[in-house]
């Protein structure tokens, strides 16, 4: 981990660096960092969720954005699939190389959190898919080499994703200035009439939903990891700033709603790591977590914009200079409770799982009772490891 830990600021410390995640990946100690998680079939470490975790962590501690040079990222989309990890080997050997790097393009102008009201239609047609739509709020929108699409089915509801290059004809960019992650770039992507081959479809065709609810839940535990890490990072700043800063004759650390708070969000940003590992650890055993992966999120990405808020006030005006970076973590983690899944839609996912899908559903204005994604019924139910131990 040390040796990680290194690896992770030598990138932090090469600021011009961060703007291009392909250029982390194809350099060395990086290119170590993105083999982390690829299979080992694929040429990578192949480490399980519960290890990966600790690095997305020691990332988040040094920049969020950093999250971007751990792992495959959203490559680990093509390994959510039947077909299995032979079918993407090509595109996983680039990644794991450095010379790809994979973005996500789900969000539209109209429909974000609603993920059934996409417009992005793609048609299947002799072999090939002729996508056409548009797509919002992307991130890495010029440093990605490739985007995974998702879309919905020609005259059906239901979902695919295919992967493709950013170069591919019929699609543009647009650039969206934006506020958080100043080294990454954001904006709209259209389509039109962009053709890709049959075997770039990630999965079935019309089975997009359950690959994206499957790595939705993993990315959303890696996600929590970098949060949780930002906010240590944060707190480790405030705590040292506690000791030293003299304020009317003596530390300002013996304040005690100063040591109150510290002592509150110390404890409960370890709580949610103890979630947040149970889970991974749970994942790692084949279990669905979905509904637990989107609460710890939820609780994770807001605790730690309360942490991070609190150790500006605690610095007083050191706590908005640069030199503590204190202010564009704040923004950063405030744009990650919106990214990955608002927190207020994680939440309600998690209330479905206590309270049922017939209230989830009323709630949505829907009337059915049982839920689908891609065929299978949604059975999901909150905690059911811990009720299992009763
Ligand atoms: C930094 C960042 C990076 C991103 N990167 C990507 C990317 O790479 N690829 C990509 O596809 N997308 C990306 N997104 C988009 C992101 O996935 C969406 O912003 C997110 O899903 C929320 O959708 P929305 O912004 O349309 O908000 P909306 O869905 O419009 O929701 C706005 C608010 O309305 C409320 N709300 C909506 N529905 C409900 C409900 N049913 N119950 C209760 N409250 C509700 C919530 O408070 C919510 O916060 C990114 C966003 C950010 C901020």
């Amino acid at each position: 981990m040390d040796h990680l830990k290194n690896a992770i600021s030598l990138l932090k410390s090469n600021k011009d660096g961060l703007r291009c995640p392909k250029k982390w990946r194809s350099q060395y100690p990086t290119n170590v960092l993105a083999t982390l998680d690829l299979p080992e079939v694929n040429g990578g470490l192949g480490l399980p969720l519960q290890e990966m975790i600790k690095v997305f962590r020691i990332a988040g501690e040094i920049d969020l954005t950093l999250r971007d040079a751990i792992g495959i990222g959203h490559a680990s989309l093509l390994l959510e699939q039947s077909r299995g990890a032979e079918s993407f080997a090509d595109y996983l050997r680039e990644v794991g190389g450095g010379n790809y790097f994979i973005g996500i393009a789900m969000t539209e102008p109209s429909a974000g959190s609603d993920i059934r009201s996409l417009e992005t239609v793609g048609k299947n047609e002799h072999g090939q898919v002729v996508i056409n739509g548009r797509k919002k709020y992307i991130l890495r929108l010029m440093e990605a080499t490739h985007f995974i699409v998702l879309f919905k089915c020609e005259n059906t509801s239901s979902l695919s994703l295919a992967i493709l290059p950013r170069d591919s004809e019929g699609i543009s960019y647009k650039n969206i200035p934006k506020s958080a992650f100043p080294l990454q770039t954001f904006g709209e992507i259209s389509f039109n009439n962009v053709k890709v081959g049959e075997q770039s479809l990630i999965g079935s065709w019309g089975g997009g939903m359950p690959i994206i609810v499957n790595h939705l839940t993993k990315w959303r535990i890696l996600t929590t990891a970098a949060l949780l890490g930002c906010a240590s990072g944060a707190l480790s700043l405030a705590i040292e700033w506690m000791r030293t800063r003299e304020a009317f004759g003596g530390p300002i650390g013996r304040f005690s709603h100063l040591q109150q708070d510290v002592a509150s969000y110390a404890g409960r940003i370890h709580m949610i790591w103890i979630f947040l590992s149970e889970i991974a650890r749970s994942i790692d055993s084949g279990n669905e977590k979905y509904l637990e992966s989107a609460l710890c999120k939820a609780e994770g990405g807001d605790l730690a914009v309360q942490v991070v808020r609190w150790s500006v006030k605690t610095l007083g005006a050191r706590g908005i200079c640069e030199e503590t970076d204190l202010m564009q973590r704040l923004l950063d983690l405030e744009a990650m409770t919106i990214a990955d899944g608002a927190s207020d839609l994680l939440r309600m996912q998690a209330a479905r799982g206590l309270t049922g899908e017939e209230i989830y559903e009323s709630g949505l204005s829907r009337s059915r009772t049982v839920n689908r994604v891609g065929g299978k019924a949604l059975n999901y139910m909150l905690f059911p490891d811990a009720i299992d131990e009763y």
